[in-house]
């Protein structure tokens, strides 16, 4: 496990330190997850933003429900992803973010 300190203006959400560092922890060489670790009371937390578990930026997955909304299909929205943003989609990406993000809770994402 590396650890990283760095500045990062987060709050220990059990303690409300600002005294919080970012750990690294890699799982095998290609994947890595960061976490937050309290100084104070050294308990760990990853902020929960609803993206977290997503390897794409937000806007890319919010534009991609837009276009979902839209009526695009799953190919028409890679399409626009990948030229608007220049990443690369597949359609089996776009259907888990509909299951993930297409919910009652959607209206606040997007
Ligand atoms: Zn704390």
């Amino acid at each position: 496990m590396e650890q990283i300190y760095s500045e990062i203006n987060k709050k220990c959400i059990h303690c409300s330190s600002g005294q919080v560092c970012i750990v690294q922890i890699r799982k095998n060489t290609s994947t890595s997850r960061e976490i937050y670790l309290c100084k104070s009371c050294n308990r760990r937390f990853t902020p929960d933003n609803g993206f977290n578990r997503f390897r794409h930026p937000p806007i890319v997955i919010k534009t991609a429900l837009r276009l979902n909304n839209k009526g695009l299909s799953l190919s028409q929205i890679a399409y626009q992803l990948n030229s608007s943003f220049r990443v690369k989609v597949s359609r089996k990406t776009i259907l888990d973010w509909k299951k993930r993000f297409l919910t009652k809770e959607s209206e606040k994402i997007i």
